[in-house]
């Protein structure tokens, strides 16, 4: 009575939804105050955050990118 395998379908465990992120990652929150760390993408609208690289932001759905400049440039044309 040996020779079961072991790739029969087991009954899988419904996967808890986990959130992408946790909202202490996108959000500042200080006291009664929320403040978004990342923006939303211009193109892509509300809902869709840009990931925060290094120097830019980067929107994963279009590839839209923003440059984060950390000093204001003084503005010579
Ligand atoms: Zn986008």
């Amino acid at each position: 009575m040996i020779g079961k395998s072991n790739k029969g379908p087991k009954d899988r465990k419904p996967k808890e939804k986990k959130p992408s992120k946790r909202l202490g990652e996108l959000y500042n929150i200080s006291g009664d105050s929320i403040e978004r760390k990342n923006k939303f993408c211009p193109k892509c609208g509300k809902g869709f955050f840009l990931a925060a690289h290094k120097d830019r932001s980067v929107c994963g759905k279009c590839k839209y990118v923003e440059m984060i400049s950390k000093k204001e440039a003084p503005k010579e044309e």
